[in-house]
C-alpha cells in the first residue's frame, strides 16, 4: 500500500509527488501517456523563473528524474477509477491491477480541443500550435492566423499582435463569444483583422510546414485561401476529469471546482493543475498547484496517522 497516489505525471503532478517524497511519504504516480503531460509538446520554455531556456522535454526529464531520485514510483497506467476501500482509504483501479493508498492528487490535466482537420496532428510544432505563450515569441514579425472567438483567441491575439506584423483573427460566427472589453482591445489593434463567420476547412502546407488555411464563409459557401506563418488553434479546452466524478464537484464547464488550496470536500482527495478550475493555466501555474495539493495531501496523512 502506497501512502499517495497522484493521477497524472504532468508538472503538477510530478511537483505534488516531488513535495510529498521530500516529506518522507511513500508515492506513486500514474501517467497514461509519457511522464511530463502537454509541456512535452512546448519546444521551448523560456518562461520559467530562475531557469535557463530549454526544451519541454529537456524539462520534463529533469523533473521526472527529480521525482524518481526520491524514490517516487511513476507508473505507466490508465486509471479508469478511484473508490473507496474498506480501510478509510482509497482504492485506484489501473487498467493494469489496483493499488491501495491513504490519499489520492487528481493531477488530470486538460487538452486542447483540435480543429479534427487532416494534418493538423502532423503540423503541431512546424506552425501549428495550442499555446500562444509558449510559441507566439518564435513568430517574431511574422504573419500569424489566431482561431477562435473566445477568451483565450482574443487574448492571444492581443498578445501576438505585439509580437508579430499581422495577426488574422478567424471565428465561424459573426459575434466573438468572449468578454466585450477583450473584443474592444483587440478591434483596436491596427494589425489584427477579424475575419468573422469563416470555418477554417483544409490546411495547407510546403515542405512540411504549414504555409496557410482554407477558409470557408458560412454564409456564401465561398472559399478563400489564407496563408500564414503560423496557426494558433484556441478552440477550448476539454478537462480531463470525468471518470472522476463524484471525487470533487465540477462546475459547468467540466472542470474541478476546487479553490487554491487544492483539497477536494472528500477526505484524503486533492486536486492540482489544469484540471482545476483557474484563471491562467501555465507551466507556473500547473507546479504552483502541485506544491499546494501536495503540501496539502501530507497535512492530511500526518492529522490521519
Ligand atoms: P471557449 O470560451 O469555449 O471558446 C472556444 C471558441 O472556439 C468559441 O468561440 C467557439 O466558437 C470556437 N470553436 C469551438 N470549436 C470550434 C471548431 N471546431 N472550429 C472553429 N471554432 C471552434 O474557450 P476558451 O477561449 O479557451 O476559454 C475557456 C474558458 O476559459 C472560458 O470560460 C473563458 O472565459 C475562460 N478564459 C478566461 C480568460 C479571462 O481572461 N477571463 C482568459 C482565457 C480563458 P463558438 O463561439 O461558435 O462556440
Amino acid at each position: 500500500m502506497q501512502e499517495i497516489a497522484v493521477v497524472g505525471g504532468g508538472p503538477a503532478g510530478l511537483t505534488a509527488a516531488l513535495y510529498a517524497a521530500r516529506a518522507g511519504h511513500s508515492v506513486t504516480v500514474f501517467e497514461r501517456e509519457a511522464a511530463g503531460g502537454q509541456i512535452l509538446y512546448s519546444p521551448l520554455v523560456e518562461n520559467y523563473p530562475g531557469l535557463p531556456k530549454m526544451s519541454g522535454v529537456q524539462f520534463a526529464e529533469a523533473l521526472t528524474a527529480q521525482v524518481e531520485e526520491l524514490g517516487v514510483e511513476t507508473v505507466s497506467a490508465d486509471v479508469e477509477k478511484i473508490e473507496r476501500d474498506q480501510n478509510g482509504g482509497w482504492l485506484v483501479r489501473t487498467d493494469d491491477g489496483s493499488v491501495s493508498c491513504r490519499a489520492v492528487i487528481l493531477a488530470v490535466g486538460s487538452r486542447h480541443r483540435r480543429l479534427g482537420l487532416p494534418g493538423e496532428e502532423e503540423l503541431t510544432g512546424a506552425g501549428i500550435s495550442y499555446c500562444a505563450v509558449c510559441d507566439g515569441p518564435f513568430y517574431k514579425g511574422r504573419h500569424v492566423i489566431v482561431v477562435g472567438g473566445g477568451n483565450t483567441a482574443l487574448q492571444d491575439a492581443v498578445l501576438l499582435s505585439g509580437i508579430c506584423s499581422r495577426v488574422t483573427l478567424v471565428h465561424r460566427r459573426k459575434q466573438l463569444r468572449g468578454e466585450a472589453r477583450l473584443a474592444e482591445q483587440v478591434r483596436s489593434l491596427e494589425n489584427v483583422e477579424l475575419l468573422l463567420g469563416y470555418t477554417p476547412e483544409a490546411l495547407l502546407q510546403e515542405n512540411g510546414m504549414f504555409s496557410g488555411v482554407r477558409l470557408k464563409n458560412t454564409e456564401t459557401g465561398q472559399e478563400q485561401t489564407l496563408p500564414g506563418d503560423g496557426m494558433f488553434i484556441a478552440v477550448g479546452q476539454i478537462p480531463g476529469t470525468a471518470p472522476f466524478a463524484g471525487l470533487a464537484d465540477f462546475d459547468e464547464a467540466g472542470w474541478f471546482a476546487v479553490g487554491e488550496d487544492c483539497r477536494s470536500s472528500l477526505p484524503g482527495i486533492f486536486v492540482a493543475g489544469d484540471c482545476r478550475a483557474k484563471g491562467v493555466r501555465q507551466l507556473t501555474t500547473a507546479v504552483g498547484d502541485g506544491a499546494a495539493a501536495g503540501v496539502a495531501a501530507v497535512e492530511y496523512l500526518e492529522e490521519h496517522r
